[in-house]
């Protein structure tokens, strides 16, 4: 089966930790999961026409400054998925940032915006109209919760099926 690397991205405590275990082992923990390095989670995504593909997905920690270190991680990847929490509307500002840097560093990689913490509905403030004039290039802009799971495969196959259509 074909295999391809992606990076989870995004400000400090958006959630990227979250919904990498959401979608790997349908698991929520509200206890604080402080990402230490890199950890590298794999999981098979069936596409569309019998069509399916392996992920290897790394979720780094202080990806939220586009460092060295992070550039390492991001060399090699196919994709990303890009993540705000929509209770912190300046948490798109990091998102504008490591995609900047992912295009200067790498190439425009494909990828997909995730509003995360959809389930707080009261304390959301980030509108997904907001991520997709500042970030018009994504291949989607997808409502998420790691909590109740709203949006998470689907973040994880919109990019897989755009992966396999990038040349
Ligand atoms: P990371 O630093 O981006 O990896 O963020 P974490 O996955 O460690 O999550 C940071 C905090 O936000 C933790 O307390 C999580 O339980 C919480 N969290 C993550 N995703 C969600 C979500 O979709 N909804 C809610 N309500 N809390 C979330
Ligand atoms: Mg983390």
């Amino acid at each position: 089966m074909e295999s391809r690397k992606i990076c989870i991205l995004g400000d400090f405590a958006v959630g990227k930790t979250s919904l990498v275990q959401r979608f790997v082992n349908n698991q929520f923990s509200d206890k604080y999961l402080t990402t230490l390095g890199v950890k590298v989670d794999t999981k098979q995504v069936a596409l569309d026409h019998g069509r399916a593909l392996k992920l290897a997905i790394w979720d780094v920690a202080g990806t939220d400054a586009p460092t060295q270190l992070f550039l390492r991680y991001a060399r090699g990847a196919a994709g990303y998925l890009l993540v705000a929490d929509r209770t912190r509307p300046e948490t798109l500002d990091a998102c504008v940032t490591l995609h900047d840097a992912v295009a200067a560093a790498v190439r425009p990689l494909p990828y997909v915006f995730l509003g995360n913490k959809s389930d707080l509905r009261d304390q959301c403030r980030l509108q997904p109209a907001l991520a997709r004039t500042r970030l018009p290039d994504a291949l989607d802009w997808l409502e998420t919760s790691a909590l109740t799971g709203e949006g998470v495969e689907l973040a994880f196959r919109r990019l897989a099926a755009g992966m396999l259509n990038d040349p």
